[in-house]
């Protein structure tokens, strides 16, 4: 029996990658259904290529020359914010893959476990605004929750076949685009230089994210929700080759690794072919040619968005879900040239000094703390 997918953000980096996968297993998968925000052409393409039965643009803007451009196919095309939710409970759909970027991930997910779905998680987002929530509606619904984000796929393939304690869990981080700058520099680095990530080609977001290291802070975030282990057990190496993509220690000292060129296809096929995996025509990796893998303790002065992560996990709550409702106003704002980038983590700052803080939240909750925090890093830059 193939596997029917819903795809949620299919115009970006993951999701046209996730379609790459698809289309190299057409015995495996097919596509029920696809959403992107406003690239209507290529979502067009997309639909007509994998052969749909529905998609969504997010963008009400984009509604009608996407329905134009697939008026002679038997594809139903939707907009308006309720649509992603609706698509992924169709009986049609086995697997929802969230390639969504923000917190616009965060309902999507919910609607998917609670009607029963495998989810194959690349919105961290999910996890980081929500994981509490998200992880016990999971378990409730006996739902599977397979991460697609590189190191938490590494930290999930080291624990197959695992079943005794973990000690600690080695996130590794490349550093990110401003690794080689000084930190009185960053005040003047321009969106131009700070897209520049040396290892991966990812979404603009997640690439600011990974030069103030909020990424690694929302990933120690959601590593703690999908394994269940605490802050204190999960460290953070900087490991600028991006070979090593994470790692487990266990009770007996024994520590296993991930390794592999870096290249989203494998995480990806893996959440969706585990516990098989896919046969690809990956590049092998060649240790002799890169016989040197180094590794240092993340520069905490430069970065305090790791700090900052670290504190949100242990206050719990809405703690999280204020951090990153803030950090996306303020990576907009620095990418349409409106602050610096030095003024992202300051608005987070700003935004969890003032923010309302409610211990255990409910999804409305969620959504009323992260228009709070939005408006509030707003407010901090003076949008
Ligand atoms: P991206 O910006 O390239 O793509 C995002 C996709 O979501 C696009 O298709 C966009 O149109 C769609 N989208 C955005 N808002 C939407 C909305 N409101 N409704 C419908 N569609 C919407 O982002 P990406 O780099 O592919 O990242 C996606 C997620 O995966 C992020 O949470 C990111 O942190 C995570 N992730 C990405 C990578 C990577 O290599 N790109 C690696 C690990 C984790
Ligand atoms: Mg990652």
């Amino acid at each position: 029996m193939k596997q029917r997918l819903s795809i949620l953000g299919s115009t970006g980096s993951i999701g046209v990658q996730t379609l790459d996968i698809v289309a190299e297993n057409p015995d495996k998968f097919e596509v029920t259904s696809l959403a992107a925000g406003s690239n209507w052409e290529l979502l067009a393409r997309q639909a007509i290529r994998f052969d749909v039965d529905t998609v969504v643009i997010a963008d009400t803007t984009k509604y009608e020359p996407l329905r134009q451009a697939l008026a002679s196919h038997p594809i139903k095309v939707f907009t308006g914010s309720d649509s992603l939710s609706q698509i992924v409970r169709s009986s049609e759909v086995d697997v929802v893959v969230n390639a969504l970027v923000g917190y616009a991930g965060l309902h999507p997910t919910v609607a998917a476990i609670k009607a029963g779905k495998k989810i194959a998680l690349a919105n961290k987002e999910t996890l980081v605004v929500g994981g509490d929530l998200v992880m016990r509606l999971a378990a409730e619904r006996r739902v599977p929750i397979l991460p697609i984000d590189s190191e938490h796929s590494a930290i999930f393939q080291c624990l197959a076949g695992e079943h005794s304690p973990i000690r600690r869990l080695i996130v590794t981080c490349s550093g990110g685009a401003l690794r080689d700058v000084p930190k009185e520099q960053l005040a003047d680095v321009t969106p131009e230089r700070a897209l520049q990530h040396p290892q991966w080609s990812m979404g603009a977001k997640i690439t600011i994210d990974s030069a103030t290291l909020v990424n690694k802070g929302f990933e120690v975030i959601e590593a703690h929700w999908l394994f269940g282990v605490d802050a204190d057990r999960i460290s953070v190496l900087i490991h600028p080759q991006s070979i090593v993509h994470s790692m487990v220690e266990f009770e007996d000292g024994a520590i296993k690794a991930q390794l592999g060129t870096p290249d989203m296809h494998m995480p990806i096929s893996y959440a969706l072919m585990f516990p098989q995996r896919a046969s690809r025509p990956s590049e092998q990796f060649d240790f002799l040619a890169n016989p040197t893998l180094t590794f240092a303790e993340p520069d905490r002065d430069k970065y305090p968005a790791l700090d900052i992560a670290y504190d949100c996990m242990r206050r719990g709550g809405t703690a999280a879900c204020v951090m990153n409702g803030s950090n996306e106003v303020a990576v907009a704002a620095f990418l349409a040239g409106k602050c610096r980038f030095i003024d992202i983590t300051a608005s987070i700052e700003y935004a969890l000094s003032k923010a309302t803080f409610v211990a255990q939240p409910t999804l409305a909750d969620y959504e009323a703390s992260n228009e709070e925090s939005r408006a509030l890093a707003a407010e901090y830059l003076k949008l």
